[in-house]
């Protein structure tokens, strides 16, 4: 990111928004975290290139990281691929790698009355692969652009500098997309390389499979990207000791005031309490998981005014004894071990700033 120094780990919420609405204050979910000359970017949340582009030159970006599948963590996905695609002066350095959730093959269809599914119950289309869902905006959604600026400007196969993978979950772990979505396990290794070692965790979403969350250890120290997730003990074991925890956080009462009463609103209430971690809940998660200060990120509600901001971080901080941030757009925060994380961004402030207690 232009504004740190060329040696360090640094995260910068490139978009702290939840959900699939627009909000004219927050960008959708994606972070970037930079560990000396590299940048590896967690979810590509809708307008957060533009923010991307503050922080950092396509020429840094080595590896794109999605946590899950739901639209409000993929909306700029493309952008980000076709982007830094030999624009000259705005290229990528490196074919980029693109890790995520592989298929779950069948979705399955769960009652709201009774909050079951079964092996019956599955309706609807078939679900995509990370490496589906790449292979379709290059070869779909981009395929005019893309023939048209090889053939006008001779630019080489953007498949030459996008390389997909999905992530295989060990067999051990003994998942399954219907009856075991997020068993106990232990984090397993997803990239690797002089800089970094990224690994994974299933966490809780309902009936979002797989969704993961990442944890990323350097040199400087280590930093977890809950994704979305209700309370988690897999998150919780990914997040032991982290230096910095980066979880998703709501307000309930605060978002089902912004919805008209009706079918809708039931089917996205039990969604959120299901699927979702409340203000009341995030401190203690980080207390159990040992971090050592906890960012709050993909914001619900994400509209301005529309969460109890100060209520959220105050409930947290008594839970948890480190600081405790609600992340703003374009905040930085380094991470350390050698001392308590130093946190600096915009937002910091001596008020918003949580001393231990
Ligand atoms: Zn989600």
């Amino acid at each position: 990111m232009t504004s740190q120094p060329s040696k360090g780990m640094y995260v910068c919420t490139l978009g702290t928004g939840g959900g699939p609405i627009v909000s004219a204050s927050r960008a959708g979910t994606s972070t970037a975290v930079r560990v000396d000359g590299a940048v590896y970017l967690f979810d590509c949340g809708m307008g957060s290139i533009r923010n991307y582009r503050d922080h950092a030159d396509w020429g840094e970006l080595r590896g794109i990281f999605l946590t899950h599948h739901h639209s409000d963590h993929i909306y700029d996905l493309g952008s980000y691929m076709v982007t830094g695609w030999e624009v000259p002066g705005e290229s990528f350095a490196r074919p980029i790698e693109v890790h995520g959730p592989d298929s779950p093959i069948r979705r399955p269809a769960m009652s709201h009355d009774c909050g079951s599914s079964s092996e019956q119950d599955f309706v609807g289309p078939a679900m995509t692969s990370t490496v589906e869902i790449v292979d379709a905006l290059l070869d779909r959604v981009f395929a005019s652009d893309i023939a048209i600026r090889m053939a006008d400007e001779g630019r080489s196969d953007p498949h030459d500098w996008i390389q997909p993978r999905n992530i295989e979950i060990p067999e051990s772990a003994g998942a399954h997309p219907v009856d075991c979505r997020h068993p106990e396990m232990d984090p397993f290794i997803v990239y690797e390389d002089e800089l970094v070692s990224i690994s994974a965790i299933l966490v809780d979403h309902r009936l979002c499979f797989p969704a993961f969350g990442f944890r990323i250890d350097s040199e400087y120290g280590s930093v977890v990207i809950s994704g979305d997730t209700a309370v988690s003990r897999n998150l919780e074991r990914l997040a032991s000791d982290v230096d910095l925890l980066v979880h998703e956080v709501m307000d309930l009462p605060g978002i089902l005031r912004t919805f008209p009463d009706g079918p809708t609103r039931d089917g996205i209430e039990a969604h959120l309490r299901e699927s979702h971690t409340s203000y009341t809940e995030v401190g203690k998660v980080a207390r159990r998981a040992n971090a050592k200060s906890l960012v709050l990120n993909h914001v619900v509600p994400n509209t301005p005014g529309a969460a109890d901001l100060t209520t959220m971080r105050s409930t947290a901080a008594c839970d948890f004894g480190g600081q405790v941030v609600i992340a703003e757009d374009n905040d930085v925060f380094e991470v350390r071990t050698d001392s308590m994380t130093s946190l600096t961004g915009p937002s910091i402030s001596s008020e918003q700033v949580v001393q231990p207690v």
